[in-house]
């Protein structure tokens, strides 16, 4: 049986990561500035704490500034509003990235809305939400740019192609259709509520799942030769006990049926922390020109 391409989602990022090291140096060398990105911290998640190493690493791998402000989980809102406005007043900080979930007693939100669009470099400001749907240049949410870059990887010209994205949150299934409306697909969005998801899945040219429910999507949900990008990762008790990741839709179905199809882990998720620098650039870049 012929298996579908595999999507190096890997090899991708480790490509954008050198490329927007190699522009990062170009922007130091011009401005004598060092594109600089902070994450906060509050309280202690396993899976945050992963993912905040990984960005600290990736980031200064690019030659880039990283800092790190790790605060308690008792943290009041009040206190984290007041480190997000010091961080939008110093110029050092080109991008701040506020790590989600944030504990219960803190409005997520009302944190994130206080983030300086210019360094919104996780795009989940409503300015930058909106410049998005509107088509204006905006700092785009880093998971949804890095779907749609594999996507491209496999169609370079995605214009009238049917894309399906299952889930409509709004870190990942609504900028995601925004993203192929710009690039000219035919875009639904499909989610909890959806009416026989499988059928419409089937028109899908371009599958993205999003949903956060482990393989999910089987092999006779895809059409034949279709292209899916599998966002979701999630941790499962595999053979022998042990836990593994996977995603929302069962790869070796997928394989089988598809005609490209990104892995996880592997696939979606590196994309992620590269498009993160790459936001981080975009947005010294901008503030390099608002001060000119
Ligand atoms: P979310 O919980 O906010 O949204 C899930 C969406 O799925 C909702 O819109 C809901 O309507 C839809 N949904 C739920 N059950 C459904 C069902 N049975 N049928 C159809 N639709 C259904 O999740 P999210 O933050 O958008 O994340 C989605 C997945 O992507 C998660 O697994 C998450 O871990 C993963 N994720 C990965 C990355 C990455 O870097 N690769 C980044 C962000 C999120």
């Amino acid at each position: 049986m012929t298996q579908a391409q595999l999507i190096n989602g890997k090899a991708v990022a480790e490509d954008l990561v050198t490329e927007v090291g190699r522009k990062a140096a170009a922007f130091t060398a011009r401005y004598g500035v060092i594109p600089g990105l902070t994450v906060v911290l509050v309280g202690e998640n396993a899976a945050s704490e992963v993912y905040v190493r990984n960005k600290v690493r990736t980031t200064k791998a690019a030659g880039m500034n990283s800092n790190e402000h790790r605060l308690p989980a008792e943290t009041s809102e009040a206190d984290l509003l007041a480190l997000v406005g010091k961080l939008n007043a110093d110029s050092s900080v080109h991008g701040i990235l506020v790590q989600l979930p944030l504990p219960a007693h803190v409005d997520a939100q009302k944190v994130l809305n206080a983030i300086a669009p210019e360094k919104d470099v996780d795009g989940f400001h409503p300015m930058n939400a909106g410049k998005l749907a509107t088509g204006e240049k905006a700092l785009v949410p880093c998971t949804p740019l890095g779907s749609v870059m594999l996507a491209k990887r496999v169609h370079p010209n995605l214009s009238g192609m049917e894309a399906v994205i299952i889930g409509r949150s709004n870190i990942v299934g609504k900028p995601v259709a925004q993203l192929l409306l710009m690039e000219n697909c035919t875009v639904t969005i499909a989610h909890s509520r959806s009416r026989d998801l499988e059928a419409i899945c089937r028109r899908a040219d371009i599958l993205v799942a999003a949903v956060g429910r482990p393989e999910m999507v089987r092999g006779s949900w895809i059409k034949p030769g279709a292209t899916v990008i599998d966002v979701g990762i999630n941790r499962i008790t595999g053979e022998k006990g042990k836990s593994k990741l996977v995603g929302d839709v069962h790869f070796a179905e997928a394989m089988a049926v598809a005609g490209a199809v990104t892995p996880v882990p592997g696939g979606v998720g590196p994309m992620t922390i590269a498009c993160l620098l790459s936001n981080t650039l975009d947005a010294a870049k901008m503030q390099m020109a608002a001060k000119a």
